[in-house]
């Protein structure tokens, strides 16, 4: 079958009513436009004929074209935003499946109201399907640049493209919600320790202990892998946050990074402090708070958790110590 049709066929079937208010790409339309996209078409195949020349040509040919008026417009930037409204409706459905609005001290309580508002099968399956929404858009991204590929073939627009949705952070596999829905369906599961794969007929989901890394495995062999060490401490992430830019560090690596202290929290970095690896600034303000995350670290490594646990616990105390030393200092004049 042909992906166009089983795009649709997905959108609706049996989980239209899931699908219902969230954006998807709109393969379709996009196709009808590079039909229609005959400014590509003849430059490329008046590339094509040229490049039966000799070398110095090709080049010529490949500086000339270097954008198609057509596909910027439309196909470009109707992709952009069809990618950037999938990703905020991702997020937006994942935060509110892992009702992350509750302050992470009522943990455990908001796992017991859980079971009571909604059983546990129906909570799953709605991660699945979120996993799987993110998924059939991804393929559905791939599939029409690679049409976009054959029909106009200006390879620089096309990285252009790529490079743009890595700025706006709207590459829908990058996104740290897909870590943290992975996470909460692994934390579903009875079995402790140990290897062992969640499948559901579409994905899986593994957590190699000893190696600290997730494994997602999606539909058409889409293979991802998190690596869960923390860049500073160069250790498993504790208390996991992920910035703006999806780098993952343990709540006190990131806090040091952004020079505030811990009981102060990450809200409060300057929008000027830079995430450690790829030196983006601003990313401190919107972090995410992985929580599934930090549950799935404490049942599968639970002495090494307790060990973080306590040490990030003196960390705290000395630093708010330290801080209200300085603060008496001030007040009483010296
Ligand atoms: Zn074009
Ligand atoms: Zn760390
Ligand atoms: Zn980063």
């Amino acid at each position: 079958m042909k992906f166009g049709e089983t795009f649709m066929e997905y959108l609706h079937g049996e989980q239209e009513r899931f699908l219902h208010k969230c954006s998807h790409v709109e393969y379709k339309r996009l196709k009808k436009v590079l039909k229609k996209c005959r400014t590509c078409k003849s430059l490329s195949e008046s590339c094509k004929s040229e490049q039966q020349g000799d070398k110095e040509e090709e080049e010529d040919c490949i500086c000339e074209y270097q954008s198609c008026p057509v596909c910027d417009q439309m196909f470009f930037s109707e992709l952009m935003k069809e990618a950037s409204d999938i990703a905020g409706c991702f997020s937006s459905r994942a935060r509110s499946l892992l009702q992350l609005h509750v302050p992470s001290g009522k943990l455990r309580f908001l796992l017991g109201v859980r079971r009571c508002f909604k059983d546990e099968q129906a909570l799953k399956d709605e991660g699945s399907m979120l996993i799987e929404y993110i998924t059939m858009n991804e393929i559905a991204i791939r599939k029409i640049l690679k049409k976009y590929d054959k029909v106009c073939n200006i390879y620089s627009v096309y990285l252009n493209f790529k490079s743009k949705m890595k700025a706006e952070h709207i590459e829908l596999l990058r996104s740290p919600w897909l870590m943290e829905l992975g996470a909460f369906l692994l934390n579903f599961n009875k079995l402790d320790g140990g290897e062992f794969s969640e499948s559901s007929g579409h994905f899986s989901c593994d957590f190699n202990a000893s190696l600290s890394v997730m494994t997602l495995t999606l539909a058409n062999s889409i293979k991802l892998e998190f690596d869960l060490t923390c860049a500073i401490c160069l250790d498993t992430v504790y208390n996991p946050y992920a910035l703006s830019c999806g780098h993952l560090f343990c709540k006190s690596c990131a806090c040091s990074a952004a020079s505030v202290l811990m009981f102060q929290g990450l809200k409060t970095a300057s929008p000027y402090s830079k995430c450690p690896i790829c030196r983006e600034v601003g990313v401190y303000a919107n972090a995410i708070h992985m929580l599934e995350l930090d549950l799935l670290l404490k049942k599968r490594l639970t002495e090494y958790w307790k060990e973080r646990m306590s040490g990030e616990r003196a960390e705290r105390v000395k630093q708010s110590k330290e801080y209200w030393d300085l603060q008496t200092q001030y007040a009483i004049g010296y």
